[in-house]
């Protein structure tokens, strides 16, 4: 047998999630969010489940290169836009759209030489602070580029900095954007998935949504309707009585303190478990919960098993995290979010397509 760790991806349920989208923002179209190759599912796989989206969002002409090449002809929107002038060539040859966040971006399309139109999104920074044009700059900048109209076409959006934390400030930055665009008639995007699920006042004429087509970070309300793409298996390989007091693994950060039957898990940091997760933070063996102890290693992780004792045995199934434990929890026990965590799966690990309309 060769090591027992791989990455199942649920392809039905990627269409699933896409399906739940619709009819939460029925009204919008979808940009399905696939940057960092599929939020690490792998692009060309998910684009295909996600076909029916209405375009696919990504964070530079890379990405949306290999979309090209693999023979997408779907609308594509650069998030954060261009890194040269030149890229804009790109964006017209390969009919990509571009959202437009700083000033050296608008002199760039100013100057560049265009013959078919671009689609260009113009990003309005409502209060996060990162990418976008302050309020007192928008109207200033919208000017500019109607000045290029029709050689771009405008559309405007803007991002939330904490949709799925304070609705207050989120509040307010709808607000924001509502007065600044209001009177204008161009197409608006604004949500993520936290605001496709909780703020239909923020849906527009298209939605964003990334984390929850992969059925992460999906609010209680909607947790049974949203279903895991990826479950992160692996298989029990060792297991061992220790004494109490007796420690386990490096650093002996965790002690018996009863007789203890433990388990070891070919999955470690090497893999993408969160090094950081503590003692405590669960797993399913055999679809039960239990906890791991100990540290993680770059290629085991140590659970305690003693509640199993009379069932448990070598080759059972683990489920880090996915199918029954949402990767939400993993992230929050080793203080991060589901998003790193789905990145993070590393290159040595086998991903295994299954396509289930049952879960
Ligand atoms: C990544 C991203 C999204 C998707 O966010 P989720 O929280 O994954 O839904 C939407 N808009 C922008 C600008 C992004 O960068």
């Amino acid at each position: 047998m060769s090591r027992p760790i791989c990455a199942q991806i649920n392809l039905a349920a990627l269409r699933h999630n896409l399906n739940q989208v619709r009819d939460l923002a029925p009204n919008s179209k979808i940009w399905a969010v696939i940057k960092a190759n599929g939020y690490g599912h792998g692009v060309g796989r998910v684009a295909n489940q996600l076909a029916s989206a209405d375009g696919f969002a990504v964070a530079s002409v890379d990405e949306a290169l290999i979309l090209r090449q693999k023979g997408f002809i779907h609308r594509i929107l650069l998030l954060e836009g261009v890194f040269s002038a030149d890229e804009i060539n790109l964006v017209e040859q390969h009919r990509l759209e571009m959202v437009v966040h700083s000033p050296h971006q608008v002199n760039w399309l100013l100057k560049a030489d265009i013959q078919t139109p671009i689609k260009v999104w113009v990003k309005l920074d409502t209060g996060m602070h990162r990418l976008g044009f302050s309020p007192q700059d928008f109207e200033q900048i919208m000017i500019k580029l109607q000045s290029v109209q029709p050689r771009i076409s405008l559309h405007v959006m803007s991002h939330f900095a904490s949709a799925s934390e304070s609705a207050e400030f989120t509040a307010k930055q709808l607000a924001v954007f509502e007065q600044m665009t209001q009177n204008l008639d161009y197409p608006r995007s604004f949500a993520n998935s936290a605001a496709v699920q909780h703020l239909t006042q923020a849906h527009f004429e298209w939605v964003r949504p990334g984390i929850m087509l992969y059925g992460a970070g999906i609010l209680n309300k909607w947790q049974t309707q949203f279903r895991a793409v990826l479950t992160f298996r692996t298989k029990l390989i060792s297991l061992k009585w220790i004494e109490p007091d007796e420690a386990v693994g490096y650093g002996q950060t965790w002690q018996a303190e009863r007789r203890s039957l433990i388990g070891v898990a070919a999955a470690g940091y090497g893999d993408g478990y969160p090094r950081h997760a503590p003692s405590g933070t669960p797993v399913l063996v055999n679809g039960e919960r239990a906890q791991i102890v100990g540290r993680v290693s770059m290629d085991m992780i140590t659970i305690d098993l003693t509640d199993f004792a009379d069932t448990v045995k070598i080759g059972d199934p683990v489920i880090l995290w996915g199918d029954g434990l949402s990767v939400d929890e993993i992230a929050d026990s080793a203080g991060t979010i589901g998003y790193e965590l789905l990145c993070g799966i590393t290159q040595r690990v086998p991903i295994v397509e299954v396509n289930s309309e049952v879960q």
